[in-house]
């Protein structure tokens, strides 16, 4: 380079992010592996989102519609919202981007519990931001924490409710206290596995009535689509403006939207999986405590077991992955000591649990 090139640098935050790392699905020699490092549903999606997709292909050269109606129609009938109050992104991740570009920027604060999904770090740092980390109680969201660490240059702060990767959640009158203590900022509550959980709206109806409540949902987790990335987002009128003037107008694909539809429409493919979740969920979180693996309650499609150290989680790990099991090490979460693991199905969470046990009892072999 000339003495007199200008430096070429991208805007403030951008360095900072460490690139996100997905679930691994291979393992090296093995061919039969079973995925259950990133919380997909085993069952796939509804049989009507992959006839809508197929379909579909026939009119790939059109572009699709840029407002989304007709899907925002459908999510509006089932979940008994207002349609125009609803936003469809590329994943949820994109509403996160969304709303961090548009309410957070340099000299602000976002913030997240300490244990949360990573993109609230990676959003905010990519719309300049500072992100701040607040600490949990014992793996559980702390509302008094957050409310303490809120100040004046607070604009978002993210919950996600149940959370990843604790699958631990908190009561809406204790979301609706944050919300009301911190009314300078917008709470956004990240409700990707609200589906998993019974009687629960997700959030909806405080972000129907309160004025800085937002709520992001994922047709990636219950739904069974993350291959086609599509979420969405439901908050104030002024809010789903904003976001809207940010948004490329053909940010989903016609095949997506038409998946996504269909795949809501399908209550029975939804609840079927529910059901399945909880049973294989319970009976998952039994067996490894018998086994001497102990994890909390989990509201969500997965489990995080716990181990004495990190040492121990790293070796369970790799027990697993040599019998083609792929789960998520959480390091990266603040949690090295813990294992995320997927509920799959019947066979999976049994294989699971089988090679888990075998782990513990070789290992009391060798303390003994
Ligand atoms: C999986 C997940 C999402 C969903 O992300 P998409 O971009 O919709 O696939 C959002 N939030 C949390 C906490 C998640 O675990």
């Amino acid at each position: 380079m000339s003495q007199n090139q200008p430096t070429i640098a991208p805007q403030p935050g951008i360095m900072e992010i460490a690139l996100y790392e997905g679930g691994a699905a291979k393992v090296a020699g093995i061919e039969n592996v079973v995925k259950l490092s990133s919380n997909e549903n085993p069952f796939g999606p509804s049989d009507k989102a992959r006839e809508a997709v197929i379909r579909a292909a026939h009119a790939l050269h059109r572009y699709p519609n840029t407002d989304h109606a007709s899907l925002r129609a459908a999510i509006g009938d089932v979940h008994g919202l207002d349609p125009d109050r609803i936003i469809c992104g590329v994943g949820s991740d994109e509403i996160i981007h969304f709303l961090c570009q548009s309410y957070a920027g340099p000299d602000t604060e976002v913030l997240f519990t300490e244990h949360g999904f990573l993109m609230y770090r990676i959003s905010a740092h990519a719309a300049g931001a500072t992100p701040v980390e607040v600490p949990e109680r014992d793996r559980v969201t702390d509302v008094e924490a957050l409310i303490a660490a809120a100040n004046e240059k607070t604009r978002l702060i993210f919950v996600a409710n149940p959370n990843n990767p604790t699958g631990t959640m908190i009561g809406l009158p204790e979301l609706e206290r944050l919300a009301l203590a911190v009314p300078q900022a917008i709470l956004v509550i990240d409700a990707a596995y609200a589906e998993y959980v019974e009687d629960y709206d997700g959030g909806a109806d405080l972000a129907t009535r309160l004025p800085n409540v937002f709520m992001t949902r994922t047709f990636s987790k219950i739904y069974g689509l993350g291959g086609l990335r599509v979420g969405w987002g439901y908050g104030p009128r002024e809010i789903i403006d904003v976001l809207n003037r940010i948004r490329g107008p053909f940010n989903l694909s016609a095949p997506a939207l038409d998946a996504a539809e269909a795949a809501v429409r399908d209550r029975d493919h939804v609840h079927r999986c529910q059901t399945e979740n909880a049973r294989m969920r319970n009976w998952l979180a039994e067996a490894l405590a018998e086994k001497g693996v102990p994890s909390d309650t989990s509201c969500a499609n997965f489990i995080l077991a716990r181990f004495a150290d990190e040492a121990t989680a790293r070796s369970c790990d790799e027990a697993l992955k040599a019998e083609g099991l792929i789960v998520r090490m959480v390091a990266g979460y603040g949690l090295p000591n813990c294992l995320r693991i997927t509920v799959g199905d019947e066979a999976s969470c049994r294989r699971v649990a089988h090679v888990i046990g075998k782990f513990m009892a070789e290992r009391a072999g060798v303390v003994a």
